[in-house]
């Protein structure tokens, strides 16, 4: 059985290889360079490694302004140019429009209408429910693709078991609203995606605080937030057999990469691809809408070859 994981970093994209404007520059990233050979910045052409392969895609999808997260994450998880279908980039949370795109074509929905098994490997608490229920917050387009295709999220004991993995990684945000969870490492995380990983045809994991700390709206510094991306990633790759599995890291739009401001770019994103399958999935790859076709594509050939 071949397993893939969607790592889903919100808001990194190809910046130029300047320690002085570009955090992935200056930051230490262990695994990105053994993996890549150099750093992740710009390029111009795919990089092709032994085990690893790089694609700068494009996330302005021929749609003016800044791209976002709304429509750029609608085109990644259904494969449709979102922001023409909206007419513009769109912020955030997905409309009722989007909505409509995500419940009918989100990569949870196709794999499972191919036979396939999926999970979200993000934790969730009861109380993130209840401010939705209350009108406070507002599902995102991955947590609302992967509850609109029956997907059971995953909460705060299976967190303590290691079967789930919250949105940063460490825990340490959860503990400082008072839940008593244990504390891990970055690299911890990433071997508990990894493990989730082996056990469905594909996982989704999203980490948004690369967004966050590029908006300057949580106090992280820039590289201390890529060197957790890095550690993540290496802890996946510890964990899974990479002989039948494929890791796909990528990205909704720039933003980290540049902070000469603190708002997005319009940068290429990486599609990073570690593992089994990397070169028949990364040599489709030209943009966001590109991801979720190779991805289930993919799978469903595995489906089918049993
Ligand atoms: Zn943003």
């Amino acid at each position: 059985m071949r397993h893939a994981l969607l790592l889903f970093v919100d808001g990194i994209g190809l910046g130029p290889d300047d320690p002085a404007i570009n955090p992935f520059a200056s930051a230490r990233t262990p695994t990105l360079t053994r993996l890549l050979g150099r750093n992740l910045t710009h390029t111009d052409a795919p990089i092709k490694r032994d085990g690893a392969l790089l694609v700068p895609i494009d996330a302005t999808l021929g749609v003016d302004g800044l791209p976002q997260s709304a429509t750029g994450q609608t085109a990644l998880l259904t494969g449709l140019n979102a922001p023409q279908f909206a007419g513009h980039h769109i912020t955030a949370y997905p409309t009722a429009q989007l909505k409509d795109l995500l419940t009918e074509h989100n990569i949870f929905a196709q794999v499972r209408r191919l036979g396939g098994t999926t999970t979200l490997a993000n934790a969730y608490t009861s109380e993130y429910f209840a401010a939705v229920e209350a009108g406070r917050l507002r599902h995102a387009a991955i947590t609302f693709s992967a509850l609109s295709a029956g997907v059971e999220l995953r909460d705060l004991d299976d967190l303590r078991a290691g079967r789930a993995v919250f949105h940063d990684l460490t825990n340490a945000r959860l503990r400082s609203w008072g839940y008593d969870v244990p504390e891990i490492s970055p690299q911890q995380a990433g071997r508990n995606l990894g493990g989730i990983t082996s056990e469905r045809h594909l996982t989704v994991f999203e980490f948004f605080l690369t967004d966050l700390a590029a908006h300057r709206r949580i106090p992280i510094a820039a590289e201390a937030v890529v060197e957790m991306v890095d550690a993540l990633l290496g802890g996946v790759l510890d964990a899974v057999d990479l002989a039948r599995t494929l890791v796909l890291m990528v990205s909704d739009h720039g933003n980290l990469e540049d902070r000469r401001h603190d708002v997005h770019t319009r940068n290429p994103v990486p599609a990073l691809l570690v593992g089994f399958g990397r070169e028949s999935v990364g040599s489709a790859l030209r943009s966001l809408m590109d991801v979720t076709p190779a991805l289930s594509g993919w799978i469903s050939e595995g489906l089918r070859d049993g």
